[in-house]
């Protein structure tokens, strides 16, 4: 019985022996697979996470979101990516929980892209937070060539270079 505990012991040494090996980077995976597929946790980071959904993102769209994220902060706004690059599976798996939410793919493609249409899964569309900077960013990302697209989204934003921005789709089924 001893015998057998004192083996349990040493697999357990030697499995939290590869967890650590991990968390000290010696195997360059420094996120969980969850990110992998362009997921966040709640209330987002900031825009110079090395997150996949962060550095997938095109980056043109990336250096604008940057810099509107330098500018805000001397409003004392600090701008966090809530959502950017998403795996086409994690954008499925968002639409699907949708269409259960709302009750059929019609309803649901008003709040969540379809995969094959989402500019997240392009790494073309950012969602930032909280609600005062997406705020801000509705009133000052133009400026950045940074345009809201669906007026129920007012954390949602693509690169329109110019920034001549267009006129609000009024959902993302528009698309
Ligand atoms: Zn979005």
């Amino acid at each position: 019985m001893l015998r057998s505990f004192a083996s349990v012991l040493a697999v357990s040494a030697v499995l939290i022996g590869g967890v650590a090996c991990r968390a000290d980077g010696l195997i360059p995976r420094p996120f969980s697979d969850a990110s992998e597929s362009g997921e966040l946790p709640d209330g987002g980071v900031s825009v110079d996470s090395t997150s996949p959904a962060v550095t997938r993102l095109r980056p043109e769209l990336l250096r604008a979101v940057r810099a509107a994220a330098v500018d805000a902060l001397a409003d004392d706004l600090d701008i966090r990516i809530t959502s950017g690059w998403r795996s086409r599976s994690f954008q499925q798996t968002l639409f699907d929980d949708a269409v259960r939410t709302y009750g059929s793919e019609r309803e649901a493609a008003r709040y969540v892209a379809a995969p094959g249409v989402s500019k997240h899964v392009t790494g073309e569309a950012v969602d930032v937070g909280p609600t005062d900077a997406a705020d801000w960013m509705s009133r000052n990302g133009s400026r950045y060539d940074l345009c809201q697209v669906f007026a129920n989204e007012l954390w949602h934003y693509e690169l329109v270079p110019g920034g001549d921005c267009p006129d609000l789709l009024p959902d993302a089924s528009s698309l």
